[in-house]
């Protein structure tokens, strides 16, 4: 199995091929067909098991394959979403999207809190097609209206239990309130606890489901 039979285009194969990847994980195996079909998707996976590109490379995929969107004042909109419990993971997350996604005409751009606001209203004018962020620094950006999330048309949740567990649930389901209803979901979570199984059960239209 190659990262080409999964169906991604060339110039993602090519960047995978650079970070010297020969062979996909159980997990991509099986998340990246899943995004690329278009539904949701609820993964049990942690940490190392290569799941970030599992749902980086569909959604690059699919981003590519679109038109970018533009909003009123004629600024590329974001249209793919994710948000990480850490700012640690978040620019982990925006890296590998830069890293893979080297090859393609996106804009991507990683927002946490602890820093100034004002670079990151700059970037924001500039356009992003993909936004990885937490949740506390995006709701700041919200209530502000320096973002517009009107446009999102794909969402992850990546390490759904730690941000439960850091006590985001509040602001998830603010977040979850304002994007647009229509939407291709992920959710990424190492434990499944009932909590979790609710907030899956809220956000996902019939996901697949998957575990590795
Ligand atoms: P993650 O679980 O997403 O944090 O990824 C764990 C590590 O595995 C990262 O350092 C990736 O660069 C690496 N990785 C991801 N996919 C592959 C692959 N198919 N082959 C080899 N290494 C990979």
């Amino acid at each position: 199995m190659t990262f080409a039979e999964l169906g991604l285009a060339e110039p993602l194969v090519r960047a995978v091929r650079e970070q010297g990847y020969e062979t996909p994980t159980p997990i991509q195996r099986q998340a990246i067909p899943a995004v690329l079909a278009g539904g949701d998707l609820l993964a049990g996976a942690r940490t190392g098991t290569g799941k970030t590109a599992g749902f980086t490379l569909p959604l690059l995929h699919r981003l590519a394959a679109e038109k970018p969107v533009r909003d009123a004042k004629g600024r590329v909109a974001i249209r793919a979403l994710i948000l990480t419990p850490t700012r640690e993971l978040a620019a982990q997350v925006e890296e590998s999207v830069r890293t893979y996604g080297k090859y393609l005409p996106l804009k991507s751009m990683v927002m946490f809190g602890g820093v100034g606001m004002q670079p990151q209203i700059d970037a924001l004018r500039r356009g992003v097609d993909i936004l990885v962020a937490t949740p506390g620094r995006l709701l700041d950006h919200h209530q502000q209206g320096t973002l517009d999330m009107r446009h999102v048309q794909y969402f992850v949740l990546d390490e759904a239990d730690r941000m439960l567990d850091m006590g985001f649930i509040h602001d998830i389901r603010k977040i979850l309130a304002i994007v647009p209803p229509h939407k291709q979901s992920l959710l990424f979570s190492a434990t499944f606890s009932d909590e979790i199984k609710a907030l899956a059960e809220r956000l996902l239209n019939k996901p697949q489901v998957i575990e590795v």
